[in-house]
C-alpha cells in the first residue's frame, strides 16, 4: 500500500458533515430545523417547554403515569415534575430488569429572573431589580430587547400566567447601558464587571399615574396597569416567578442559511431531539425514557433538578409495576446526557485545542468527560460505553465528532452526566456544538442539529 492507502486505514478522518450526508439528508435537516425553529419561538422557559412537551406527547397517545394500572410493551406514559420536569417513557418488549435507554437534556436557559421585591421607581423611570440565572456574560444582555415570561402564584393559589413582549404588538422591556460619550470610567472595568449584577435593571415605564401630587406616580401607574391585566399587586411579586429573556425570533443565519441563530438553544437544541425522538418511538425493544429537566443551567439541584430523586423515582415507579427490582435495571441502563458543547469559534480559538474541539457541521458531539481542574466534577465514561455508542452510531450512518470543552485549565463546565451515572447507568454526553453559548442569540448549524434527532431516536428506538 502506499502512504496514501495507509493514511485513509489508519488516520482518524475528521471531516465536515456535508462531505458525507447525501441532498436527501441534507434537506431532512432543514425541514426539521423548520419545526425547531418553531419550537424555539414557542417556549422560552422550562415551564412553557414542559407544557407544550406534555401537549405534544399527549396527541401521540402518551397518558399521566398511574401506579394502579399495569402497563405492557409499547405504552406511552409520562411523569410531570412541578410543571417543570418531565420524564417520557416508552414500554420495551424486553423486561425492565435488561435495564432502560435514557435521553436526558434540560429545558431551563439562563436569564434574568425578577427579584421577590422587584419594582421601584428612579429619576422618574419605573424599572425591575433582577438576579440572573445561570452562567451569563452580564455585559451582552443590555440594549436588547426583552420580554417578560413566566408566573404570579396568589395566596389562594391561583396562578396567573405571564407573557409580554414576544407578539410584534406587545411592547417589550431592556436593561440600559451607558452611552460610548460617558463610559471612559465604565470601559476601565475588566469584561467581567463591564456590566455588574445590580447594575442589571429593567426599564419597564416612564409615565405617571394621573396628575395627583403623589409620591412614585410611575411605579403607581405600573401597578396600575398591572392590576388591570392581571389582577395582581405589588405583594403578588413576592410569590411569583417572572423571567426575562430574549424577545428575538429564532432565525436561519448565513446567506447559505446552514444555520440557526436563537435564545435558548443551550439547551433546546438537545431538548427538542430528545422529545421528538422519543415522541417517533413505537414499540421499543429496551424500555425508552427522555427526560427534560429544569435547573440544570444553577447547578441541578431542587425537586425538579436532575440531582434530585425525580430519575430514580420515576425508574422505581416503573419497575414497581412490572415487580422488577429498580436497582437492577438502573445497573443495565445506558443514558446519552444531551447538552451542548462549544464550537470552535474562529474569532476566539485561544480557549479551544484545535485536535479535540467540536466544529459546527460536523455532527452531533459526544463528550467523553466535561468538568475542570483534571477532571474533577464530571462522570468521565468508559471507554467500553464510549465503544458503545461509536458503533451505533457509525452503523446509523449519523455524522458525529467528539468534543472536549476548551483548553486543560482553561475552565470547564458540568452537565447532568454524572448525577445519572451516579445512579449506576452508564452515561456519556452527546449534544450540539453551540457558538456564543449563553448568549441573547446562540449559534448551532442544522446538520448537527438533525444529527442530535437522529442519534436520540437510533437510542431509544
Ligand atoms: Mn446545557
Ligand atoms: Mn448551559
Amino acid at each position: 500500500m502506499n502512504a496514501k492507502e495507509t493514511k485513509e486505514k489508519l488516520f482518524y478522518n475528521k471531516k465536515n458533515g456535508f462531505l458525507k450526508v447525501d441532498d436527501v439528508t441534507y434537506k431532512a435537516a432543514f425541514d426539521y430545523c423548520e419545526e425547531y425553529k418553531n419550537f424555539l419561538n414557542l417556549v422560552k422557559t422550562e415551564r412553557e417547554a414542559a407544557k407544550t412537551a406534555i401537549k405534544l406527547a399527549e396527541d401521540k397517545g402518551f397518558t399521566a403515569f398511574d401506579s394502579k394500572k399495569a402497563y405492557k410493551a409499547g405504552d406511552k406514559v409520562y411523569f410531570n415534575n412541578r410543571g417543570k420536569t418531565v420524564a417520557f417513557v416508552v414500554f420495551g418488549s424486553e423486561s425492565l430488569e435488561k435495564g432502560v435507554n435514557i435521553t436526558a437534556a434540560h429545558i431551563d436557559s439562563p436569564r434574568l429572573d425578577l427579584k421577590p421585591n422587584p419594582l421601584y421607581e428612579d429619576t422618574d423611570l419605573a424599572l425591575f431589580k433582577t438576579h440572573y440565572y445561570g452562567g451569563i456574560r452580564k455585559y451582552q444582555w443590555t440594549a436588547v430587547p426583552l420580554a417578560l415570561h413566566g408566573v404570579f402564584v396568589k395566596r389562594d393559589g391561583e396562578v396567573v400566567n405571564v407573557t409580554i413582549g414576544e407578539k410584534e404588538d406587545e411592547p417589550c422591556f431592556v436593561v440600559n447601558d451607558l452611552l460610548p460619550h460617558l463610559a471612559a470610567e465604565q470601559s476601565k472595568r475588566p469584561l467581567s464587571e463591564g456590566i455588574k449584577g445590580e447594575e442589571l435593571n429593567i426599564l419597564i415605564g416612564s409615565k405617571p399615574f394621573n396628575n395627583d401630587e403623589e409620591s412614585e406616580l410611575i411605579k403607581l401607574n405600573i401597578l396600575n396597569i398591572l392590576f388591570e391585566k392581571y389582577g395582581v399587586t405589588e405583594e403578588d411579586f413576592l410569590s411569583a416567578e417572572l423571567e426575562a429573556v430574549p424577545a428575538a425570533k429564532a432565525r436561519d443565519l448565513g446567506f447559505d442559511r446552514s444555520m440557526i441563530g436563537s435564545y435558548g438553544q443551550d439547551d433546546r437544541v438537545c431538548a427538542y431531539p430528545a422529545l421528538t425522538a422519543i415522541l417517533s418511538v413505537e414499540n421499543p425493544q429496551k424500555t425508552a425514557v427522555a427526560i427534560l429537566t429544569d435547573k440544570e443551567e444553577i447547578g441541578s439541584d431542587g425537586n425538579t433538578g436532575l440531582n434530585s430523586d425525580f430519575l430514580s423515582h420515576v425508574i422505581h415507579d416503573i419497575c414497581k409495576v412490572g415487580g422488577v427490582d429498580e436497582t437492577v435495571c438502573l445497573r443495565a441502563s445506558k443514558c446519552l446526557s444531551a447538552d451542548v458543547n462549544a464550537g470552535m469559534d474562529p474569532t476566539f480559538k485561544e480557549p479551544f485545542e484545535k485536535q479535540n474541539a467540536s466544529l459546527l457541521n460536523y455532527g452531533v458531539v459526544v463528550t467523553k468527560y466535561t468538568g475542570a481542574r483534571g477532571k474533577a466534577g464530571t462522570s468521565d465514561a468508559s471507554a467500553e460505553y464510549v465503544a458503545f455508542v461509536r458503533n451505533m452510531l457509525d452503523k446509523a450512518g449519523i455524522v458525529w465528532q467528539t468534543g472536549e470543552l476548551g483548553k486543560v485549565d482553561v475552565g470547564g463546565g458540568g452537565t447532568v452526566a454524572m448525577y445519572i451515572a451516579n445512579l449506576g447507568v452508564d452515561v456519556v454526553d452527546l449534544g450540539v456544538p453551540v457558538l456564543s453559548m449563553h448568549s441573547p442569540f446562540e449559534t448551532t448549524a442544522k446538520l448537527d442539529v438533525y444529527m442530535c434527532y437522529k442519534a436520540m431516536y437510533e437510542f431509544m428506538k
